[in-house]
């Protein structure tokens, strides 16, 4: 029986908002029906949150849940940055659509960068990813997966998630177990730990649900 992601690493919104407008976005769901910001398309930062950073226990944190890298100001990813840099013991992840908006770098051993990609047209995120942002961790979450991806290089990525779309949004695509397997084969050839999310329980066989973590998460 494959387990909830949300069990192991634990959402952090420490930006609420995003302007690029996914079809499937639940995130602007919530954030409406729960009123947390007046303008879901303009991310706003709430600092007040960099107090749940000091754990005793070490944790994984997703920071991006409600937003998407690209859009930060520079001086929250500061803010943040230097708060990972007190809290060693946990790990930080954060994905984006639009890595072409970012560059930096940062010699951080705890914080992990990530790209989306859902399909082959967007699997060049994968390589400027790695070319704009210069950093000790990469991942790549492909979700929703909503067509076949094709070959991937998978070259200094520590980590892959593969996912289907959830909800009932209307044009709702359900992954193939064909498209999961095949990207699921490459990371396995390439050495690459694999994630696959909980919804994909029905599309791949329960006892074929890989649920793999990179060895620094400490899970
Ligand atoms: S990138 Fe993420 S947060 Fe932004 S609209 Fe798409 S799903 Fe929502």
């Amino acid at each position: 029986m494959a387990f909830p992601i949300k069990d192991k690493i634990k959402n952090l919104n420490i930006v609420i908002g995003c302007p690029i407008g996914c079809r499937y976005c639940y995130a602007r769901n919530n954030c409406r029906r729960f009123h947390m910001t007046e303008d879901f398309s303009r991310p706003q930062f709430f600092p007040e949150k960099l107090r749940l950073f000091e754990t005793k226990e070490p944790k994984v944190f997703l920071l991006t849940g409600m937003s998407d890298l690209a859009y930060w100001r520079e001086e929250w990813r500061q803010q943040v940055f230097e708060k990972a840099a007190q809290t060693p013991q946990n790990s930080y992840l954060f994905l984006t659509k639009r890595p072409e908006r970012l560059r930096f770098t940062t010699e951080l051993e705890n914080l992990w960068f990530g790209v989306t990609v859902t399909c082959a047209a967007e699997k060049e995120r994968i390589g400027i990813l790695r070319r704009n942002i210069s950093a000790k961790h990469y991942h790549v979450t492909f979700e929703p997966l909503s067509d076949e991806v094709g070959e991937v290089d998978l070259k200094g990525i520590g980590w892959t998630v593969i996912g289907t779309e959830t909800g009932n949004c209307k044009g709702k695509i359900s992954s193939k177990r064909e498209w999961v397997e095949g990207l699921a084969a490459q990371a396995k050839a390439q050495g690459v730990p694999v994630f696959y999310k909980e919804a994909l329980e029905g599309i791949i066989p329960g006892e074929e649900m890989v649920q793999q973590f990179p060895k620094e998460f400490g899970l």
